[in-house]
């Protein structure tokens, strides 16, 4: 079981509203911050840990910016957030760049900003080597295949695009020790969402075997290997937690079985958890506006998919609260919906609820990893801002709503004009 939790009463929402008119994305600054210090006190037990926090689950730079001072770096995937991260306070090798298909003009600018590196694909190498030279420390994406399975979100690895099989893996870092680099990195995500403790752990034991055989094979000493992000949450109160503690202990004894024995102590262990880091601490807090009732009742409400897309990308279950009606009897059955003229703009399917009427807020919880991060603005919806409670319980906004200007900026309205159609 995990409890869902909201920091504000009803009262307190109602005068909220009037500085912060809903919809918008709460973050708890305060719960963050706890929750940072302690994957970094579980995962102390490794002689080198980094977290990079996956820049794509909330690409906000104030939230960047206390995960920095948490001692978090990022894991960026396109140019924009390789700036976010930088602009945040987060420098070189703090930043690793794990992208995909990527242009060369995004390597020219992840080197100039010395962040590692982290290749996709072997043929990547020369590509590479031709857009900015290959840096001193690089770092390769392993895709394990059949020898490992995946989930529904990420999918089987078999079926992935990503990364090296493992004979590319050998060919490649030799070709990469020619070209000159001196340091390296072994990187692998394989799960999404994934809320067993043996799971991570395996991944990182796949992890710490081919570093192994890398040294043993072909005179490859690593100096780190990343697990990638992954890491679940339980969306739903009768799912337990991941266990963190559990993860990193276990993680640690595959260590002293496979990475101490072969002499590589030292080894770096770097995650690039996104989700576990700040999805339960965010909240996409809305008004229902409206009520109806065809074949089936509906509650509709002043956002829609496009603040919130996992519900109608993935079918995600978002647990959806009713504050001040916290106790009151579920004896409701709604579809809990958005604007969009997509019949799966729903935030909560037959879902049991409490009695909810017009003006009532109701909060769609866990939404602070790939949730704003997501948006979109398809049917011309623009989407909502976000606002961060400070651990002293002060309210700051920390991205304004999209305006029509935002919306049209794209646009040259004095081309249209002159424009003869
Ligand atoms: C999405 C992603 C992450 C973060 O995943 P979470 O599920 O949020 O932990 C980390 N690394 C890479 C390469 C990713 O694509």
């Amino acid at each position: 079981m995990s409890s869902k939790h909201f920091p504000f009463t009803r009262q307190q929402l109602s005068e909220i509203v009037e500085r912060f008119p809903t919809p918008f994305y709460l973050y708890d600054e305060g719960a963050i911050r706890a929750n940072a210090k302690r994957i970094a006190r579980a995962f102390s037990v490794f002689p080198g840990f980094k977290e990079h926090f996956a820049v794509k689950a909330l690409p906000n730079p104030f939230v960047l910016k206390v995960l920095a001072d948490e001692g978090f770096g990022a894991d960026c995937a396109s140019l924009p957030e390789l700036v976010l991260a930088r602009r945040a306070g987060m420098s070189g090798e703090d930043v690793m760049f794990t992208s995909n298909e990527t242009p060369a003009h995004e390597y020219v600018f992840a080197r100039a900003q010395g962040a590692v590196i982290n290749l996709d694909d072997i043929t990547h190498i020369d590509y590479l080597e031709k857009a900015c030279g290959v840096p001193e420390l690089v770092s390769c994406r392993y895709n394990p295949g059949p020898l490992k399975d995946g989930n529904v979100i990420i999918g089987r690895p078999e079926e992935a695009k990503y990364g090296f099989t493992r004979e590319q893996l050998f060919e490649g870092y030799a070709r990469l020790r020619e070209k000159g680099a001196r340091r390296f990195g072994l990187h692998t995500m394989v799960a999404s969402n994934e809320l067993s403790g043996d799971y991570h752990v395996e991944t990182a034991r796949i992890l710490f075997e081919l570093a192994v055989d890398l040294k043993r094979k072909i005179g490859i000493r690593l100096e780190f290997v990343n697990a990638g992000g992954g890491a679940g949450i339980p969306y739903r109160p009768e799912e337990q937690e991941l266990d963190i503690e559990y993860v990193a202990r276990g993680m640690r004894r595959a260590y002293d079985e496979i990475v101490v024995p072969a002499g590589l102590d030292p080894l770096g262990l770097r995650l690039e958890w996104g989700r576990i880091v700040t999805g339960p601490y965010g909240w996409l807090v809305t008004t229902a506006i409206h009520e109806k009732a065809i074949y089936r009742r509906y509650v509709g409400l002043d956002s829609c998919m496009s603040d919130l897309m996992r519900p109608g990308m993935y079918g995600a279950y978002h647990h959806v609260s009713v504050p001040g009606k916290d106790d009151a009897p579920r004896t409701e059955t709604y579809d809990v919906v958005g604007s969009l003229c997509e019949n799966n703009d729903k935030f909560a399917v037959q879902r049991q609820l409490p009695r909810i009427d017009v003006g009532d807020f109701v909060v769609i919880h866990d939404a602070g990893a790939h949730g704003r991060a997501m948006g979109f603005n398809y049917n011309g919806k623009l989407r909502c801002g976000e606002v961060l409670l400070r651990p002293d319980g002060t309210l700051m906004r920390i991205r304004r709503s999209e305006t029509m200007e935002d919306y049209f900026a794209t646009i040259d309205f004095e081309a249209l004009a002159a424009f003869d159609a």
